[in-house]
């Protein structure tokens, strides 16, 4: 243990070895609504991620896919069933330790990018260290290693506007990874960019799984990027009736 490093984030919350899954989600029911006008957009979900799996979520639109990631990242609570993220399970945190989890341990990228506009590329990279008060200089030193690694190595000073869609959802994939989380949870991240751009986002999201050892579960209904998957569940009305290894092609041999 070094001095001048901060803490490493969600030390709080125990990962478990390299052979315990990194995710469970067991027998998950939401629903939106009451009565005659209920929802009922997950009708008993379960399945476990291995660390490092990149499984991909497909499924019509209002299948369920969205209201999964959000209970799976603790932006909402399930009705009933758990999510059990390394060793943490969510129904039994507090607020403020859901907030902390999110934070520090789990990174998410939306259709819509989410950049903050005012901030350069750089600067939305750099928010999540910020918020967990990371050190300057280590802060800055991850920020230069994401942006090269998405590939926006000289993009450090434009802001969301002055880049294209593909490279404004590279920022937000670099975003997401700032502070080595667990998970990775991406909604339709590919569903604002055209077929070329989208293939390269998640051939991008492909490569920093295995580079980051991240473990990412990622909602598309592009069936072309499905290859890319190590693994493919398919939610339909709100329960899984597909779950299939895929054998990847591995990109650094074709
Ligand atoms: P997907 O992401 O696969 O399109 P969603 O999880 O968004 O599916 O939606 C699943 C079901 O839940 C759909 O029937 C949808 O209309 C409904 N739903 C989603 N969010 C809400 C909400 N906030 N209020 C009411 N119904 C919702
Ligand atoms: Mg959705």
């Amino acid at each position: 243990m070094t001095e001048n490093t901060s803490p490493a984030p969600g030390a709080a919350f125990a990962d478990g070895t390299a052979d315990e899954p990194m995710l469970r989600v067991e027998d998950l029911h939401h629903s939106y609504g009451a009565g005659a006008a209920t929802v009922h957009a997950l009708r008993g979900v379960s399945f476990v991620v291995r660390r490092g799996e990149l499984v991909a979520l497909k499924g019509r639109s209002g299948s369920g896919k969205t209201t999964l990631l959000h209970l799976i990242g603790g932006l909402d609570s399930p009705r009933s069933g758990r999510v059990v993220v390394g060793r943490t399970d969510l129904s039994a945190l507090s607020g403020s330790e859901l907030l902390e989890l999110r934070r520090d341990r789990i990174g998410f990228v939306f259709q819509s990018f989410g950049l903050i506009p005012i901030l350069t590329a750089a600067e939305n990279v750099g928010v999540p260290l910020r918020l967990r008060r990371a050190e300057p200089r280590e802060r800055e030193e991850r920020v230069a290693l994401l942006l090269a690694l998405v590939g926006l190595a000289g993009h450090e000073t434009q802001r969301p506007a002055e880049l294209s869609g593909g490279q404004q959802q590279r920022v937000a994939i670099a975003r997401a990874l700032a502070n080595r989380p667990a998970l990775l949870l991406a909604d339709e991240p590919t569903g604002q960019l055209d077929a070329a751009t989208g293939l390269a986002v998640m051939e991008l999201l492909r490569a920093v799984v295995r580079s980051e050892g991240v473990t990412a579960l990622v909602a598309t209904h592009d069936p072309h990027l499905l290859g890319l998957a190590d693994r493919v569940l398919e939610l339909s009305d709100g329960v899984v009736v597909e779950d299939e290894a895929r054998t990847v092609r591995d990109p650094g041999s074709r």
